[in-house]
């Protein structure tokens, strides 16, 4: 009877972990049918405008992963990458979006938009991967694309996973001419002592920070003391998530160099993007 008892009060608690691990097991079969039948159209890739804080001018973009699902819908991808990454299958959607990327920046070269490079986020285990690299440039090459063109996002936990094999990893990259930036800078254990050690071109401040500026404190202090940290650096830094005129101003009073977010635009899919670049080429021009 008593281990009955002890066997029931840990009932409830196996059967929600049973139906959790069933939850995924479906969801994993759903994403690598999606993989396997080549429904590659299921997934594709918005883009961020990033803006010269002060002029407003598009000056790059973020790409952004995005899945939609027959059975699921669109599933956003803080869930489908820590999932792609436990299966593995990070591997063939990194490429493919490594890819498809490669292939947008070309025709957007092609359109005369020559400086208009495109950050590409990256998770951990494609970024460890030994032939990650040869990966990059080969598909630079297919497109005839500069190695400039490409930024690529790291967060700190990648860096500090192992950070001697990374900065191996991260120097020949910055050897072919690739970019790097930290995103999401300030939420992952602070590296700052490696910081200055890191081949890196851009901070991007994790939009944690940026919300509420101007109004909240402790953020504007930080936000303002990693600004000049990144300038003292050599770094081009860039707020995310900015989303108002007060975190706008804020940023500006603080000399950010470029900022991203609603407020100037949501990501996008590449019809409505390539509006935006063009509006904004003829008011520049
Ligand atoms: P992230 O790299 O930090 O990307 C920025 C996220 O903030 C995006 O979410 C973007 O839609 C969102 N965002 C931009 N501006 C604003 C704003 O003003 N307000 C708010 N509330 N959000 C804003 P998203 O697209 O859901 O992506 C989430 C994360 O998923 C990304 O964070 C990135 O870590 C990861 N991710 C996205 N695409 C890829 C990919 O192709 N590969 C890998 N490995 N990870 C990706
Ligand atoms: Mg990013
Ligand atoms: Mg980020
Ligand atoms: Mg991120």
């Amino acid at each position: 009877l008593n281990k009955q008892a002890t066997w029931k009060k840990y009932l409830p608690l196996q059967t929600e972990v049973q139906e959790f691990q069933s939850e995924i097991n479906i969801i994993e079969d759903i994403l690598r049918h999606a993989l396997n039948d080549g429904e590659l159209q299921q997934f594709y890739v918005q883009y961020q405008p990033i803006v010269d804080i002060n002029s407003g001018k598009i000056i790059g973009a973020e790409s952004l992963l995005r899945w939609h699902s027959p059975q699921l819908g669109l599933v956003s991808p803080s869930e489908l990458i820590p999932l792609a990454e436990s299966t593995g299958l990070i591997i063939p959607i990194g490429e493919w979006v490594l890819q498809t990327v490669c292939k947008q920046i070309k025709i957007w070269r092609d359109a005369g938009f020559t400086s208009l490079p495109v950050a590409v986020n990256l998770s951990s285990r494609q970024f460890t991967q030994i032939d990650f690299n040869q990966k990059v440039l080969g598909f630079l090459n297919a497109n005839n694309l500069p190695p400039s063109c490409l930024e690529l996002e790291l967060t700190e936990s990648m860096i500090m996973q192992d950070v001697n094999s990374a900065i191996a990893t991260m120097n020949e990259l910055q050897s072919f001419g690739v970019k790097i930036a930290i995103d999401d800078f300030g939420t992952g254990y602070s590296s700052l002592m490696y910081l200055k050690k890191l081949p890196i071109h851009t901070l991007k401040i994790d939009r944690y920070f940026i919300q509420n500026i101007g109004y909240d404190h402790q953020k504007s202090a930080i936000t303002k003391a990693l600004i000049q940290m990144g300038h003292n650096l050599n770094l081009n830094v860039v707020a995310e998530g900015v989303e108002t005129e007060a975190e706008l101003a804020y940023l500006r009073q603080h000399n950010c160099d470029a900022m991203q977010g609603f407020l100037f635009s949501r990501p996008l899919g590449v019809p409505e993007f390539e509006k935006l670049l063009f509006a904004d080429k003829h008011r520049f021009k």
